[in-house]
């Protein structure tokens, strides 16, 4: 039998399912909302025209860190650019995690930490946040000191909540744990914060960025790593040698040298925020949880009756099934046209 040469491991598991819903306005994925300018799709276009598309791509995507490094303000030296930022989350679990070997993360977090690390045969587990989501630093720390965990994960702003681990508390959490950290920034730049400036003064920090989500080109799948050396060195022997493709490479390319633009557009979807902030807040009978993020989490007794009361209507929104999360859903911040269909259809449904 063809199935006794399959992995023992993965007979638990279910591939990563991605809903193929219809839907008039999606906002359920964390994306921009924002396509990029005109100008900018003019000089990815005359520019394709003259990849050698043939040959490899730059195996070290050397052109794009450098642009990443001047937007983030680091040294090109220190970063490694990922088929999106979920291929560095599995570059760095291969690289550190063992069979049977431990990591953290927070509950709720990003599912694909767990995902990855129980798919090396590593175990995942679990520092569960309050009531109101808020952190323990303290306990946590003891947690993975006490686990000897080999890595702790953290997304902040935390996806899906929206909530931040203030700088200070983060700079206590690389100091106090024994392991690596992983501070996931995908949604920095809806925050502002940042601990990457600290990468080099840090021997256990990794951090992670994506142009997934405020610099509007999720299709390209880009993600940066950005480390001190010596980790850096470690995670390139796990590296695939021409992991991201000249085509991405060469809009990442585009995008990043058009900083002014990424601007604007993170300006934009921060307005947004705060008038889909100020307008859910009018509802009655249901919480909103404080965001750092382009996406809201809300929490209400008749979820499911928000949820098919807004796919009805082809508005599709982020839910789980998440123990932690069963009365919550996630709404990624809209154009003001997406965000008024969004309101009105919320506005129209019986609490
Ligand atoms: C969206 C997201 C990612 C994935 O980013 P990609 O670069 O598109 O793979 C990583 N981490 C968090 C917390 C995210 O929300």
């Amino acid at each position: 039998m063809i199935e006794e040469l399959f992995k023992e491991n993965l007979k638990v598991f279910k591939a990563y399912e991605v809903p193929k819903l219809e839907y008039k306005v999606k906002l359920d994925a964390n994306e921009s909302f924002l396509a990029l300018d005109e100008e900018i799709l003019e000089t990815i276009a005359s520019r394709l025209k003259k990849i050698t598309i043939n040959r490899y791509p730059d195996a070290e995507s050397q052109t794009v860190c450098q642009l990443y490094g001047q937007y983030s303000g680091i040294s090109p030296k220190n970063i490694i650019a990922g088929n999106g930022s979920d291929e560095l989350i599995q570059m760095i679990v291969g690289t550190f995690v063992d069979k049977n070997e431990k990591i953290m993360t927070l509950n709720p977090d990003f599912s694909m930490y767990k995902s990855y690390v129980e798919l090396a045969g590593g175990k995942a587990l679990h520092f569960e946040l309050d009531e109101e989501f808020n952190l323990d630093v303290e306990s946590l720390v003891e947690k993975v000191n006490e686990e000897k965990v080999k890595i702790l994960f953290i997304s902040n702003p935390n996806n899906p909540i929206g909530r931040v681990i203030e700088r200070r508390e983060i700079i206590k959490i690389i100091k106090s744990c024994n392991c690596i950290v992983v501070i996931d920034e995908a949604y920095f730049e809806f925050y502002g914060e940042s601990v990457v400036d600290e990468v080099q003064d840090y021997e256990n920090l990794i951090v992670l960025r994506t142009c997934s989500k405020a610099i509007a080109v999720a299709g390209i799948r880009l993600g940066f790593l950005i480390t001190n050396d010596l980790l850096l060195n470690e995670i390139k022997k796990v590296k695939p040698p021409f992991n991201v493709n000249s085509v991405t490479q060469l809009i990442g390319e585009v995008v990043l040298e058009n900083t002014a633009n990424i601007k604007e557009a993170i300006e934009k979807i921060v307005k947004e925020r705060s008038f889909l902030l100020e307008q859910l807040a009018s509802i009655e009978k249901i919480k909103i949880y404080p965001t750092f993020a382009n996406f809201i989490l809300i929490q209400s007794e008749n979820i499911d009756r928000i949820y098919n009361g807004l796919f009805e209507k082809g508005i599709i929104v982020r839910k789980f099934k998440d123990e932690r999360l069963k009365r919550c859903l996630r709404i990624t911040v809209g154009s003001r046209k997406e965000n008024q269909i969004l309101l009105d259809c919320l506005k129209g449904i019986e609490l």
